[in-house]
């Protein structure tokens, strides 16, 4: 994968892709990891052997985290996942379903 990093008001966020992130508590392989600005330098991690629309969607959540970490909101670990959760998947779709609102949240006027 080319895409090494994003910038988000044109600060980096480096992108990792890896075959593995290992486990989460629960178990299950971990497929996506957000290192925060105020922890290190920030960065998304990917796991590669996950199916690519759980990539994508990994993606975004982890996306998710950057954001509600950028707004300052303070909320508590589990219920950050718990939205990061319920979006990510559903915003993916939406993006995908609609190339005309991508062109539309992107295009330089
Ligand atoms: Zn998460």
């Amino acid at each position: 994968m080319t895409l090494d990093h994003i910038t988000v008001e044109g600060k980096r966020v480096d992108i990792r892709w890896k075959k593995w992130l290992g486990k989460l508590h629960e178990g299950y392989a971990k497929g996506g990891e957000y290192i925060a600005p105020t922890v290190g330098r920030p960065r998304i991690s990917i796991m590669t052997s996950q199916p690519l629309r759980a990539q994508r969607a990994t993606m975004v959540h982890e996306l998710l985290h950057h954001c509600v970490e950028l707004s300052g909101l303070k909320v508590p670990k589990k219920d950050e996942e718990a939205f990061c959760d319920a979006v990510d998947s559903w915003l993916t779709l939406i993006l995908r379903e609609n190339p005309k609102l991508v062109e539309f949240l992107t295009e330089v006027p």
